[in-house]
């Protein structure tokens, strides 16, 4: 090697050292700052207790709800666990299979899944999570619960019992619900609500009005909400009042605007519907932000 490429090589190096411990450096302070902005951020201590694998965890009693994955356009999937060791999924997005085994949890022991929309980020690990209960020979009934009307989910089980025929060894429940309709799986009360969704696309703007559901859990005396995906037509505030956790979007940057209204919250208006919740969740945030925790 000529000496002056072994000089150039080197200051390289020393450039790319010195940005590196700038990063770190960056992050630090990131970290010290975070207890000052949660104290001026009133009457909410804001805490980034999330990332976009979870640590948005809330554990009640007897039951624990955890945010596995979330973001916007991609995926959504929480966990529900009761003591007795029986789960229930909230929304089934892309990587759900690999996000149970990451946490040691038996997809078997999954009563089922309960669907806000038929959106590819709510619906799109059902297949998966389907094909591996078959494969360890599961043979308790599958709940699918999804809004009176959606069929994404519904496409997704005849795919799948299509390809697999009669070697499926348990039974897909899969039920419609509107409004109201209460029902009960893994012993937790659940009644839906409706929300304002419509679809949007970068083709066709904003689309026609979509089946969507929020579920309000009921489970020893404590209540959680689960928002799904909503516009702020969806009149919210009334199903926050008094609820232990509410698990609310939040896709947009900004508030206003007919996409606020008729497709997606704001950070701004997420956290303002979440100010009655005990703690909230914020999530479904686009691009690489992550869930936020809202704690009283
Ligand atoms: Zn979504
Ligand atoms: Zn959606």
């Amino acid at each position: 090697m000529v000496f002056t490429e072994y000089i150039k090589q080197r200051l390289k190096h020393k450039y790319f050292l010195t940005r590196y411990r700038n990063v770190v450096k960056i992050r630090y302070i990131g970290l010290a700052f975070t207890p000052l902005l949660s104290y001026f951020n009133g009457p909410f201590s804001l805490t980034r207790g999330g990332s976009l694998n979870g640590n948005c965890k809330w554990t009640g009693t007897g039951w624990t709800v955890e945010v596995l994955h979330s973001r916007a356009g991609v995926s959504t999937t929480i966990l529900i666990s009761v003591g007795s060791g029986e789960r229930l999924l909230l929304d089934c997005g892309d990587g759900t299979l690999r996000d149970l085994l990451n946490r040691e949890v038996d997809p078997k022991r999954i009563a089922g899944v309960l669907i806000s929309h038929g959106h590819f980020d709510h619906v799109g690990g059902l297949h998966p999570v389907l094909g591996f209960i078959r494969m360890v020979g599961r043979n308790s009934d599958f709940f699918v619960v999804a809004p009176e009307g959606s069929f994404e989910d519904r496409l997704i089980i005849k795919a799948f019992t299509e390809a697999y025929g009669g070697t499926i060894p348990f039974n897909i429940n899969r039920r419609e619900v509107r409004e109201g309709a209460e029902l009960e799986l893994a012993g937790i009360k659940i009644i839906p609500f409706g929300v304002v969704h419509h679809g949007s696309t970068e083709m066709e703007g904003i689309g026609p009005r979509l089946p969507s559901l929020g579920y309000k859990l009921f489970y020893n005396d404590e209540r959680v909400i689960y928002t799904g995906d909503c516009g702020l037509d969806s009149g919210l505030e009334k199903h926050i009042q008094g609820v232990n956790l509410a698990i609310i979007e939040a896709t947009l940057d900004e508030p206003g605007g007919e996409l606020e209204a008729k497709v997606h919250l704001s950070i701004e208006s997420a956290r303002r519907i979440a100010e009655p919740a005990e703690t909230a969740f914020i999530i479904h945030r686009p691009g690489g932000a992550a869930p936020k925790k809202v704690t009283r």
